[in-house]
Order: structure tokens, then C-alpha cells, then sequence
């Protein structure tokens, strides 16, 4: 059972002109998606919420965070992105879907300004870079968006331990748009499409991958210590 905390901010998905597009929000389509997957558990949490949805016993029962804001990054208290930082730390995946790329959590976890270029509407070609990586199963050579908002280079993060694709657009910029990276014993995917008056969310490929990212980061070992510890020499085993 991969238990899954889709994080959004809910603000854009109030407006009408985003309802006719996602009616039960960016938060209730990612759901759709993920449901389709075998032995998974999804809760939604929102920045109306309560301590923005994200207690301690929503966290510590996390597996796998995904991550959707874009208006309000300020509002998430800065205590809150620490915690989510930690339980990356200590296992837990994390997916930044768009607009997560300027979340406090994300650049908490990047250590780096995480800025870009960016243009409202363009023509977006997806290009798979390691078509042998687990978020890539399924995915064809390369496939298209049009419209997805232009996210380009240069983006200030740090090195990707795996770049799994990478976009074009028809302004000629390139974007790495699906890079992999790992923070103590916590998995980070990071994806570039996704605008929240756009369709990407409906794109078959574009769910494909958010299905395999959250089986990528789902953790495989218990929840690992964050302190010092002391540790007594092992005996010599004769
Ligand atoms: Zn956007």
C-alpha cells in the first residue's frame, strides 16, 4: 500500500474559467490518476485547511507527497516546508508538479533559487532522455503538449542526479522538464507540465508519468533517523 498526500493550494481552481477544465480542482483530477494505480491510498490536503492540511500524523503517514502551488507559496509557513523537507529526508518521495518548481518545500530541498524563464502559452515537445528509467515506462520517444506554458532553461537547480526528459518549445527553448534527484533517503521528482488552465493533466503520457513517479518514490526502507546516533563497534564474529 503506497499511502499518497496530493498537497494543492486550491486557489486558481476557484475560478471559473479552471473549474470548466479541472471541476473537482488540479487536486481531484491528480487524484483520478493516481487512483488508477493498484494499492494506493490518496488524501488530499489544501492550503485552506487546517495547518494547511499537513499535521504531524498526515506527514508521518505519508509515502508519497505530490505538490501543486503557484499563487500562494508564501502562505505555506515556513515551519511546515521544514517538516515536509525532514520526512523527504527521512524517506518519504516528493513530487513538484509546475508551479511546485517556486514552493518552499521544493527549494528547501534543492538548497537553490529555482528560478526560470517563463511565457504564458506555447507549443511544448517532451523528450524522453532515458527511456530505460522507471518514470519513462510507456513513454513513447518524445510527445506533445499544445498548449503548456513555457518553462525554460536557465532553471537554478542543482545538478539532476537523473534527467529522465527534457522539453522544447517553438519559441527554441529547452527545459529540463523531468529530473530525479535524491535527499537523504527520500526520493525528488520534479515535472514541468502541468499549467492550471491547460490540459496537460488529461494527457495520457502525462498521467502515465505521474503513475510511475509515485511508484519510483514510493520509499522501500522504514522511516531513516535524522540525528547522531552512537554506535557500539560490532563484536568480531569468529
Ligand atoms: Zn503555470
Amino acid at each position: 500500500m503506497i499511502r499518497v498526500t496530493i498537497w494543492n493550494e486550491n486557489v486558481h481552481d476557484k475560478e471559473d474559467f479552471i473549474k470548466a477544465i479541472y471541476p473537482n480542482g488540479l487536486h481531484g483530477r491528480l487524484k483520478e490518476i493516481i487512483e488508477q494505480l493498484q494499492d494506493v491510498e490518496v488524501r488530499i490536503a489544501t492550503l485552506d485547511q487546517p495547518e494547511c492540511g499537513l499535521t504531524d500524523d498526515v506527514l508521518e503517514n505519508t509515502d508519497v507527497m505530490l505538490w501543486w502551488g503557484h499563487m500562494a507559496h508564501d502562505e505555506v509557513p515556513d515551519e511546515t516546508a521544514r517538516k515536509v523537507r525532514d520526512r523527504v529526508l527521512q524517506g518519504m518521495g516528493f513530487i513538484g508538479l509546475h508551479s511546485a518548481h517556486d514552493s518552499k518545500p521544493f527549494k528547501l530541498l534543492m538548497g537553490t533559487s529555482c528560478s526560470l524563464s517563463w511565457r504564458e502559452a506555447d507549443f511544448e515537445r517532451v523528450w524522453t532522455i532515458l527511456p530505460g528509467h522507471p518514470i519513462a515506462k510507456g513513454i513513447p520517444d518524445y510527445f506533445e503538449l499544445n498548449p503548456e506554458e513555457m518553462y525554460g532553461e536557465r532553471f537554478d537547480i542543482p545538478q539532476p542526479d537523473e534527467l529522465v526528459f527534457a522539453g522544447w518549445f517553438s519559441g527554441g527553448e529547452l527545459m529540463r522538464s523531468g529530473c530525479c534527484w535524491n535527499r537523504g533517503a527520500g526520493k525528488v521528482f520534479y515535472f514541468q507540465p502541468g499549467h492550471e488552465s491547460f490540459k496537460s493533466f488529461y494527457n495520457q503520457y502525462v498521467e502515465q508519468i505521474i503513475r510511475n513517479a509515485v511508484l519510483w518514490a514510493a520509499p522501500n526502507c522504514p522511516p531513516q533517523s535524522l540525528c547522531c546516533r552512537p554506535i557500539e563497534k560490532p563484536m568480531k564474529n569468529n
